[in-house]
């Protein structure tokens, strides 16, 4: 399955992620670790994370964690090492969940 995040629908205040209805939430936590995770390392072709998949058949969850990269866009994109679960994460520079390194100038 694939997915489309505009990141400016997450809200950055904690409580309010808090107060989302349970599946909505736990999506907001696993995009926005994605980006925490993706944003630190964005000079690498291929970033490997430590975020789990989030994806579950009747059987098991996936055991396989989430790798990606940035593309020329501008657009984080972001793929499980073991199933298909994929998606792209846009709007996501300048939020609380943007950890690039800048160099003042
Ligand atoms: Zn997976």
């Amino acid at each position: 399955m694939s997915y489309v995040t505009d990141l400016r629908h997450i809200p950055e205040d904690p409580a309010h992620i808090q107060a989302l209805p349970e599946p909505a939430r736990l999506m907001s936590v696993f995009i926005t670790s994605i980006v925490a995770e993706l944003s630190r390392e964005l000079s690498l072709p291929l970033i490997n994370t430590d975020v789990k998949c989030h994806s579950r058949n009747t059987m098991s969850r996936c055991s396989g964690c989430i790798d990606g990269w940035l593309n020329p866009a501008g657009v984080l994109v972001w793929a499980c090492d073991s199933c298909a679960e994929n998606g792209f994460i846009s709007n996501w520079e300048g939020t609380v969940w943007d950890n690039q390194v800048r160099t003042t100038h």
